[in-house]
Order: C-alpha cells, then sequence, then structure tokens
C-alpha cells in the first residue's frame, strides 16, 4: 500500500470540500485573488502595521567573481527588513492557504498530484543549481 502524504491528504481534504468552485474558471480566478490578497496582507504588513520594512536597491547580479553559492546567498538581498508581527504573521499564513487551497482544487481538477509537483520541481532546481536563479 502507497503512504498517502500531507499533500494527497491535503488535496482529498479539499476535494470533499469544494463545492461553490467546482468549474476550474473559478479555481483559475479564485488562485488569482488568493495569490493578490497573500501580496495585499505583506504589503499592509509594510505600510499599515510596520512591523516589516522593505528595503529595496539593486541586486548584485555579477556572478563573474563569486565561487560557492553560499558566497551568492550572502550577496543578494530579500529586501525585508525584520519578520511579521504575530498579527500580520495569521493574515499572511491565512492568505497563503487560501493560496494553497485553490492551487489544491486547481490540480484535483487537472489531475495532477501536488507531491508529484513538489517532486519535479525540487528534481528540476536541484540539477540546475544555482543556475536556476529563481
Ligand atoms: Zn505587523
Amino acid at each position: 500500500m502507497i503512504e498517502s502524504t500531507e499533500l494527497e491528504q491535503f488535496q482529498n481534504f479539499i476535494d470533499d470540500l469544494i463545492l461553490r468552485n467546482k468549474s476550474i474558471l473559478d479555481q483559475m480566478t479564485k488562485l488569482q485573488d488568493a495569490s493578490a490578497r497573500l501580496n495585499r496582507a505583506i504589503s499592509k504588513s509594510a505600510t499599515m502595521c510596520g512591523c516589516i520594512k522593505l528595503e529595496t536597491a539593486k541586486q548584485q547580479l555579477d556572478f563573474s567573481s563569486i565561487s560557492s553559492s553560499e558566497e551568492l546567498k550572502s550577496l543578494l538581498s530579500t529586501h525585508l527588513e525584520g519578520y511579521p508581527c504575530p498579527d500580520c504573521n495569521e493574515s499572511i499564513e491565512k492568505e497563503m492557504g487560501r493560496v494553497l487551497f485553490y492551487l489544491g482544487a486547481l490540480a484535483n481538477t487537472l489531475g495532477i498530484s501536488l507531491s508529484s509537483v513538489v517532486e519535479n520541481e525540487k528534481a528540476r532546481t536541484n540539477i540546475l543549481g544555482k543556475y536556476s536563479l529563481k
């Protein structure tokens, strides 16, 4: 018997719940909406709450003198200063959950396993290594 992963359980859970947004069109637009809400929650952490700061600057993209991925990591910036406070963290997590829910619903409708998606993405990224530049 194949052991059910947490992602497979999550997809089954979504499949049991989703009724109102059964159409792939609803799922596509709900995923996009959830993604926008996630960005909005992160943005509000900086602009309304102030628990995080966005410190943007041009990234150092001259890789010619870089010898290791650790060195590369230390040179590139997230442009994020601080971490979300508990309230902001809660709303960001809630919106991330909605993104995962509608991504799972879309995967179910298309007959795609999120576990396979994760495994394939890890394998692809691992092959490309630091040159994937994600
Ligand atoms: Zn906050």
